[in-house]
């Protein structure tokens, strides 16, 4: 790591979080692992949940799941999202579930001899994202596939509000009963808990839940998970920029006084985005005040008291929840999380030791040349 910013990962909270969850659910689980594990690393995280006992994993795409296979991971791997029937050949060869979403795109896939390709059946059960609402097509597509060779694995669907509406995630429940009651088959695979459901929800139909945000310690439900995720950057000059000069582009900020400024090595570029003006952050003890604009690749910020160049700071972390700073952000950490660039050095932490520390970026410039 040359440039002093990073995201620390603590594989073990990780770990922690996914047991806590699993043993309250008791069934079989799904980590879902999708946008490169929250932005954690896909292949890192994958270490820890399958360590934890992880059963399969869930990605959003068919891109995703070759990425897990490219780092040799050889377990079950479920895509979550719509895949072209166009690919069916690629899923087979290698071993990769897909989610059967609608009728055409189970009739496109007969067409590409699907023979032995995996399938979990998605029903659509309020979200209205992808899925089949109708039970008499669902049956179709049920009967299509499994004629086609198609190995009937599983089936599923998605809450859309298991923080904020258990009365709709009851009527969510119930069709998708219902849908299962219908076909009447011995899936391996019936699912339909995410994070908030798999700690709050019970019922008697399915038999595995998908854990993605509780990992990183967010719950509506959970209380006591653990954080394994910061983001720290450091500081890299320190002045005392005398009163009435501005900080930044847009000259948007004016200093009204003798103010120490600390410039730091983190900007939007890296997802932390420009609406962070304003916030803090924190050093050395203090909390202290973004100024300015966030610039592309740096950010001032005004400080309580002089430090040393390279003093450690944190973005977010053990002083700055990564929940309050969602909601002052008006957005959810996924989002937070999702937004680290992999211009960010991630550094991992296993079995209580560095594990590992990793610039995505830096790996991918060796494999793709300019010339
Ligand atoms: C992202 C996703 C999940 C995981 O949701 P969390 O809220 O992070 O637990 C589960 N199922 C589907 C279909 C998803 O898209």
């Amino acid at each position: 790591m040359y440039r002093k910013t990073w995201l620390e990962i603590n594989l073990d909270k990780i770990e922690n979080n996914f047991k806590a969850c699993a043993e309250i659910c008791s069934k079989k689980m799904i980590a879902v692992i999708k946008a490169d594990g929250y932005g954690c690393g896909d292949s890192f995280v994958a270490k820890a949940v399958i360590e934890a006992g992880a059963q399969m994993l869930a990605v959003s795409s068919l891109d995703e799941a070759l990425m897990l296979r490219n780092e040799k991971y050889d377990g079950p791997i479920l895509i979550l999202g719509a895949t072209d029937p166009i690919d069916c050949n690629t899923m087979i060869e290698s071993n990769i579930s897909a989610a059967a979403f609608s009728l055409d795109w189970v009739n496109k896939i007969i067409k590409q001899n699907p023979q032995g390709l995996k399938v979990h059946l998605k029903v659509d059960t309020g979200m209205n994202r992808i899925g089949f609402k109708n039970l008499v097509e669902l049956k179709e597509a049920f009967e299509k596939l499994k004629n086609a060779g198609c190995v009937m694995e599983g089936i599923f669907t998605h809450f859309c509000c298991v923080d904020s509406n258990m009365q709709m995630t009851l009527t969510q429940y119930h069709t998708f009963e219902k849908a299962v009651k219908f076909l009447d088959y011995p899936f391996e695979w019936v699912h339909c808990d995410n994070s908030d459901a798999t700690v709050s929800f019970k019922d008697d139909i399915s038999n595995a839940c998908r854990l993605g945000i509780s990992l990183y310690g967010i719950s509506s439900y959970k209380k006591d998970l653990e954080y394994p995720v910061s983001l720290y950057t450091t500081v890299s000059m320190v002045k005392t920029v005398p009163s009435l000069e501005t900080i930044g582009y847009g000259a948007t900020y004016q200093t009204n006084q003798d103010e120490i400024i600390a410039t730091l090595p983190i900007g939007y570029a890296d997802g932390f985005i420009r609406a962070n003006s304003g916030r803090n952050v924190y050093v050395d003890g203090d909390y202290c005040k973004i100024v300015g604009r966030i610039c592309m690749d740096q950010t001032m910020v005004k400080l309580e008291k002089k430090v040393d160049v390279n003093t450690i700071v944190e973005i977010f972390g053990e002083h700055i929840n990564i929940e309050q700073m969602a909601s002052d952000l008006n957005t959810i950490p996924y989002e937070i999380l999702t937004l680290m660039s992999d211009r960010i050095t991630r550094k991992y932490i296993w079995h209580n030791e560095k594990f590992e520390e990793t610039n995505f970026k830096l790996i991918k410039s060796n494999n793709y040349s300019i010339k």
